[in-house]
């Protein structure tokens, strides 16, 4: 009989690797479960591994689970896996085979209706995986190791797509707001962009449209840090040292539009995206221009933007200079 996972026991030494290496024979299992690890490996990936015939028969995706029903994914055909990998997330050292973290994105109980060599249709139950698809065999390169996935159903219940024309919105120069209810921050005279992350990808778009990713690999490893998370960031590459882009707000996020919503409320929601790095931050926004004055001198900004905490996104900004004019 043939041994399935002979080829992902070769790969691996159960003493250097907390995964699962059993020893026995496959069990007998329902074919219907299925796990997609996320995994930090020397390019992240997602890996879904669909439960046949007493193995997980598995396909890495580089850009994970397409939402989009018009765009394939990727889908590289690794060697099967033991069920009992269905249940492992955790740290893979250094030098080992897939050294890395790798974290569960989604697990749950699947339904095969069809299963050829080269096309598998499926469905995965469960959050945030939910939906119909099928992955099948390309020609070409790959040594035929090369699938693609494919989404059968419509976009996920609703998942409205990022934007795909957006631009950085801008400040016109005015005099010092009046009043409450404005945010101020510092600006320090570099570029503004939208960074679009999906896919663990990052791209950054200026005012004119431009694709500026290829000029910043410094700022790359954002999409991966911020992964599985998808969104639409407003921020500005500032030279301080080397690139850096600081974060200021918020046009959409996993499926979510939130250019209507006050500046309040999409500040809230970047806080919870967690972007914070090496090169990438969001520093805090002050409550008033005298404070705003204050920290520019100290950290040497030459600008300072002026928003509406109720307004949406653009709306009404104003441009001041750090220095009193
Ligand atoms: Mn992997």
């Amino acid at each position: 009989m043939i041994d399935r996972l002979a080829e992902y026991r070769r790969r691996r030494d159960a003493a250097r690797t907390p995964e699962p290496v059993p020893a026995g024979p496959t069990p007998k299992g329902d074919d219907d479960t299925y796990v997609i690890q996320q995994h930090h490996a020397r390019a992240l990936h997602w890996d879904l591994r669909l439960e046949r015939d007493g193995v997980l028969v598995s396909w890495a995706l580089p850009r994970g689970l397409p939402r989009d029903p018009a765009v394939n994914h990727l889908a590289v055909h690794t060697e099967d896996h033991p069920l009992e990998y269905a249940g492992f997330a955790g740290e893979i050292p250094a030098g080992e085979y897939g050294g890395g973290h790798v974290a569960i994105y989604a697990r749950g109980r699947y339904e095969a209706e069809k299963w050829r060599r080269d096309e598998v249709v499926f469905t995965l139950h469960g959050a945030p995986a939910e939906g119909r698809y099928a992955l099948f065999r390309t020609g070409g390169r790959g040594d035929g190791r090369n699938w693609m996935i494919h989404r059968m159903d419509g976009y996920p219940e609703g998942w409205l797509p990022m934007p795909g024309d957006a631009r950085p919105a801008g400040a016109r120069l005015g005099s010092a707001p009046r009043g409450g209810g404005w945010a101020y921050e510092l600006r320090f005279g570099g570029t503004a962009v939208l960074g679009a992350v999906d896919g663990g990808r990052l791209a950054l778009i200026d005012a004119e449209g431009r694709d500026l990713t290829r000029d910043f690999p410094d700022l790359r490893p954002l999409g991966e840090a911020v992964a599985p998370t998808e969104c639409l960031l407003h921020g500005e590459i500032a030279e301080l040292g080397g690139p850096i882009l600081l974060v200021s707000d918020l046009l959409w996020l996993e499926g979510v539009p939130t250019v209507d919503l006050p500046y309040g409320e999409r500040r809230e929601l970047l806080d919870g995206i967690g972007v914070a790095g090496p090169r990438w931050q969001v520093p805090p926004y002050l409550p008033d221009l005298g404070s705003a004055r204050r920290a520019a001198a100290d950290v040497g900004a030459t600008g300072i933007v002026a928003k509406k905490t109720t307004a949406p996104y653009g709306e009404g900004w104003v441009a001041l200079l750090a220095t009193r004019g």
